[in-house]
C-alpha cells in the first residue's frame, strides 16, 4: 500500500469514525466543521515514544491532526485510528488540549503518562484515555470493522 493509499485510508476511517460519533451524540456535527489533518511528519518522535500515531492540534492551522507513523500496516492504521478519531473529537469539543509534556482536559492540567504506564488508562489519572477507550469500542461496532477488513483484501498490499 502506498503512502497516498494510507492517507485515504486513515481519512476514510477517521470520516467514518466521527460519523459514528455524531450518531451516538458524542460530538455535535457543528463541532466536526473544522475538518481535521492526518501528516506523517513526526514519524520519528512517535517511533521515540513507543507509539504508532497521536493526536494533536496542528501548530499553523489550529485544526485537530492525527500523526501517524507510515510504516505501520493497513490494519494496524485502521485500529489505531479508531482511537485517534475520539481524541480528535474531544479536541474539536474543546474538552483536550495536548501541549509539551501535559495535557489541559476540561480546563485542568494533568501530566502525561508514558503509554507503558499502567495508570494509562485510568479515569483518574488520564481522563481523555479513559473516554477514548470506551468511546472507540463503540465506533468499532457501528462502523463494522470487518466491512473495512474486506475492503483491505482487496487492496494489493
Ligand atoms: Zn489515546
Amino acid at each position: 500500500m502506498t503512502f497516498e493509499e494510507k492517507v485515504d485510508l486513515l481519512r476514510g476511517v477517521l470520516t467514518k469514525s466521527f460519523q459514528a460519533m455524531v450518531d451516538m451524540g458524542f460530538v455535535r456535527l457543528d463541532e466536526c466543521k473544522g475538518g481535521f489533518a492526518i501528516s506523517a511528519d513526526k514519524a520519528k518522535e512517535l517511533s521515540a515514544r513507543g507509539l504508532g500515531a497521536a493526536a494533536s492540534i496542528d501548530d499553523s492551522s489550529g485544526k485537530p491532526v492525527m500523526y501517524f507513523d507510515p510504516g505501520m500496516d493497513p490494519k494496524g492504521l485502521v485500529w489505531v485510528a479508531t482511537h485517534e478519531a475520539v481524541h480528535l473529537a474531544q479536541i474539536a469539543k474543546g474538552d483536550f488540549e495536548p501541549s509539551f509534556g501535559y495535557v489541559l482536559w476540561k480546563g485542568q492540567r494533568f501530566e502525561g503518562l508514558d503509554a507503558s504506564d499502567p495508570n494509562y488508562f485510568s479515569k483518574d489519572h488520564q481522563p481523555w484515555e479513559h473516554e477514548a477507550a470506551k468511546i472507540e469500542k463503540e465506533i468499532r461496532k457501528q462502523i463494522g470493522l470487518g466491512s473495512i477488513d474486506a475492503a483491505l483484501e482487496s487492496v494489493d498490499h
